[in-house]
């Protein structure tokens, strides 16, 4: 019974965290529907591929800010195999907080350790349109081990 408790007391950290606004001019986190380019839900098609994130609104230039109470894990490349074309976008960051671990991509960090406060701003949208034009422009939410985020929006 005790292992019961403690198993239920772990399963239960991350239930019912939300993110908190992610992107300056998206104050109720919008996610891209569908565009010339895609859609933005998790389990997308993308050539061959499945989208392993879910993509929130979020317009070219604008600030980003931590969801909630994070730490900076270091910034990350978004693509493995490193096109010149995509050089603009290929930034983002690793983050942890609330129990979560997870990656926003195409965001230019600030800083990348730390810790920063729910509300405070953590980088910059970088170029997507001048990458991808007529896309909608987003930052793409991805969970460490590639599970749906789509219950944290
Ligand atoms: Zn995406």
């Amino acid at each position: 019974m005790r292992r019961f408790v403690v198993l239920m007391a772990l399963l239960c950290v991350c239930d019912g965290v939300q993110f908190g606004q992610l992107c300056s001019g998206n104050p109720t986190n919008t996610r891209r529907g569908s565009d010339p380019k895609g859609q933005g839900h998790y389990g997308a098609r993308r050539n061959g591929r499945t989208h392993q994130g879910l993509d929130i609104v979020c317009s070219d230039g604008s600030v980003v800010y931590a969801p909630f109470d994070v730490t900076l894990q270091g910034s990350l490349i978004v693509y493995n195999d490193p096109q010149q074309e995509k050089a603009a976008i290929n930034k983002g960051i690793n983050l942890r907080g609330e129990g979560l671990c997870f990656k926003l991509f195409y965001v230019q960090p600030d800083q990348t350790s730390g810790t920063v406060r729910k509300g405070q701003r953590i980088g910059v949208m970088l170029p997507m349109q001048s990458v991808y034009p007529g896309i909608t422009s987003h930052v793409h939410v991805q969970m460490c081990d590639r599970t749906d985020p789509t219950k944290y929006f």
